[in-house]
Parts: C-alpha cells; structure tokens; sequence
C-alpha cells in the first residue's frame, strides 16, 4: 500500500539559527527508500498549544506521523503530554519503564532525578521503544487508520530506535510500493532555457515527477518514480531520462550524480591526459577544485596562481610586450599563458584563465566579469571568451565551471 508520512520536528532551538533540523532530512531517506512519501515537514517550538496545532493537521494529511524530540525530561518537553491529549489517551506510569530509566542512571552511578519519572509517562495503548543510547524511550501509537512514532532528539539515539525498532514494521506496511530516484546534471545552460527544452516531455509525466534545482551555475533535474517495485520505478526513470537526454543534449554531464570534477577527471584519466593550470582571476580555484578528486594525481600534473603580469611572464613565458600590446586580459594572454604551462610541466592540455572577477578593475573594453580561457594541446591552442555576470565570488565559481566543461567538450565527448 502507499503510505504518506508527515514529520514533526519538536524543539525551540531548531528555530534558531543555531540548530538544524537535521532529523527530517535523515528520516525522509529513510522513508523514501521503502516507498513512503513524505508529505509535509513542521518545525515547532516547545509550545503546547502549536504542537497541538501540528498533530492535528498532520493527522488530517498523512497515514504515518514521526515527531522526533521533547522526549526529555523537564517542563518543557511537552511531547507525550500533548500527544497524549490530542489523541484522548490517559498518560499514566509505567512502572516498568521507570525501573528501567532508574537502572540505567545507578549502572551509571548517578541516582535519578525525580524529574526523570516524566520519561516514563506512557499514553494508554502506546508500545515503548527502549533507548539504548539515551534515557528517552520512544513510543508508538496506533490511532485510527493511522501509525505515530515518537523519538528522541538527538540523532545518535533517534537514529538506532528507528533503524532497529521501527524500519522493519513500516517496511511491511508499504509492501508494494517503492521510489526511485535519478538526477540529471546539466550545466552551460539557463534554467528557464533548460526549461522550455524540457517541459514539454516532463509535462507529459505524472509518474516519476520532475523538479528543477539551480545551484551555484548548474541545473540539476530531479526524477522520482513511485511504482510496485524497483525495477519498474527505474523502467520509468530510464523512459524519461532518455528523452529528456535526446532533448538536452551534451548540456547533460551525468545522470549518476557525480560532479563535474569526477566527470572530467574520470574522462581525463580514461584517455591517458594529463593536464595542468595557469590561473589568474580564479587564483587556483580550477586545480582545486580538479584535486578534490580522489585519485587525482593520476591526470593532475601542477599549476600556477599567476595573478601578476610579472609572474605570467616569468613562470609562464607569457611576452611582456604580448601584454603591452593586447592587454593583460585577452585571448592571446590566455593562449600564451597556457602553451607556457604546457611546455613547462610536459602535460598534454594546459588549461589557463585570465579575467576581472571585480568589483573594481572594470573597462569600457573590458568589463567586470570579462574571462578569457585558454587550451593548449599538442595540435591547437585555442581561446573563448566569456561574459559573466554575478559577483566577485560567483564569476569565480562560473569561470570555474566554464574552464571544467570546455574540456569535458573538447577532450572527453
Ligand atoms: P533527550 O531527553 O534524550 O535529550 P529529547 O527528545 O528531549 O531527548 P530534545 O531535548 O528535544 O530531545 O533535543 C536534544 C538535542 O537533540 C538538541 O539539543 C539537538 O542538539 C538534538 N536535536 C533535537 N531535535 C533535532 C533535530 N530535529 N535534528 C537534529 N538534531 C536534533
């Protein structure tokens, strides 16, 4: 059967900006993996009457309620109690429960708090889940057509009780149903171009369902299928991922949700290139951004911050009356700054970047965001130029981008 679940996030700090409800996200991956949907997510603060408020309308919505948190001891966790009340049910002691809170404190030689009985507050009809990690117990309730869950808090105890106590018996009620997932990354393209390519094919879809996400400078394209089984579900990814390539393209540089700089570098090392950076505006953002790869070194030979005309013509040959002449930022300053790095590390491609990230520096001629990339390899040395817009950080970032996939497009198609 398909299941939707509503999550409950319980705890004053969590809206602050000082804690992220990390739970939910957790829980959702766990949910989705056995074909739960989540419907919503509440953050609530420890307040009765809008945890009232939550519970209600998430009982309105979904089959299966999580909340995690407010489990603790004092005042203001208010969890069980207003569970409790929503949901018409006695809290009441359970003895067994409290002796086994009580033997976890003397195993630890600390004598309980009195506070601490709270804990063992249990809703008539609701199943205790131990802690192994925490003083907390977690509960269930069936109620209705519908399941709840309770858990801790803190990730360390919510995430063992979930895995091990709670996993399974979801596992059996959504028996049937199953999601499956596949991001298509795409990059040198606008969202709302990658858009009107695409929506024509997607909006034929109900099932898997497309959603657009734009990052720093690329798109990713997320496909979720819901079906009886796996293999159906990737049946209906592959359908849809293949037209959507047909339309997009070589815009599209994975469907396995690498990174750009595992694709390149993964291509690199596949035909045997090696490769080595000059960089100026980007300050060697580009190898850095090539050597977070593991394994890197492989097709990673060195590069160069050349961020002074001094330094581009010492290190990289780069000749001074070339600069005079055309301007520091220019195509053939590109080129020559990447023959230089080429010929001197002995690296199949030199990839180099010369540009004005702002926000001063800017001309009439040359303006801010102005990025002249260079590719030199045994046969040609060649140049682009690009105009990029955003700030000091993002025309980095861009230029960044720009340089990894116009190898991808040159060495690696
Ligand atoms: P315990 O009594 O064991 O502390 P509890 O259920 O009362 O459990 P809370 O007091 O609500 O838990 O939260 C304890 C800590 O757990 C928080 O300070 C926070 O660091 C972490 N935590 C709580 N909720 C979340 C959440 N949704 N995501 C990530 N961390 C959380």
């Amino acid at each position: 059967m398909k299941l939707t679940a509503d999550i409950i996030a319980i705890g004053s700090e969590l809206l602050t900006p000082h804690r992220t409800d990390t739970n939910s996200l957790w829980l959702t991956e766990r949910l989705n993996s056995i074909g739960i949907e989540v419907m919503q997510k509440t953050i609530v603060g420890d307040d009765e009457q809008r945890l009232e408020h939550a519970i209600r309308d998430s009982l309105r919505r979904s089959d299966l309620i999580i909340s995690t948190g407010g489990l603790g001891p004092t005042e203001d966790d208010v969890t069980r109690k207003v569970f409790a009340r929503v949901l018409g049910r006695q809290l009441t002691l359970d003895y067994d429960v409290l002796e086994t809170i009580r033997e976890r404190f003397a195993s630890r030689g600390y004598q309980m708090a009195p506070n601490n009985e709270r804990q063992a507050l249990v809703p008539a009809g609701a199943t205790v889940l131990p802690n192994q990690n925490g003083s907390a117990p977690g509960l269930t309730i069936s109620h209705e057509s519908k399941f709840i869950v309770l858990l801790p808090g803190p990730p360390r105890e919510m995430r063992p009780m979930f895995e091990d106590q709670i996993m399974g018996e979801l596992e059996n009620r959504s028996r049937g149903t199953r999601i499956a997932r596949r991001t298509l990354k795409v990059t040198g393209l606008g969202e709302s171009a990658l858009d009107e390519l695409i929506a024509p094919i997607y909006g034929q879809y109900s099932n898997p369902q497309t959603t657009i996400l734009f990052t720093n400078c690329e798109i990713e394209v997320h496909l979720t299928a819901t079906a009886d089984n796996l293999s159906i579900a990737e049946r209906l990814l592959n359908e849809l991922s293949e037209k959507l390539k047909g339309k997009v393209g070589d815009y599209i540089y994975s469907t396995a949700g690498e990174s750009i700089e595992e694709v390149v570098g993964r291509g690199l090392a596949e035909k045997g290139h090696t490769i080595a950076t000059a960089e100026s505006c980007t300050g060697g953002l580009i190898a850095e951004r090539i050597t977070e790869v593991p394994g890197a070194s492989r097709y990673f030979l060195g590069g160069v911050v050349s961020y002074t005309e001094d330094v581009k013509t010492k290190l990289l040959g780069v000749p001074q009356e070339m600069i005079e002449r055309r301007g520091v930022v220019s195509g053939e300053v590109a080129e020559a700054m990447a023959r230089g790095i080429k010929e001197s590390t002995g690296a199949t491609i030199g990839l180099s970047v010369t540009g004005i990230a702002g926000p001063g520096g800017g001309t009439v001629a040359v303006p801010v965001g102005s990025v002249y990339i260079g590719l030199s390899d045994d046969l040609v040395t060649s140049n682009r130029r690009l105009m990029l817009m955003g700030d000091r950080q993002l025309i980095r970032w861009r230029t960044s981008q720009a340089a990894l996939d116009m190898i991808r497009r040159r060495y690696l198609g």
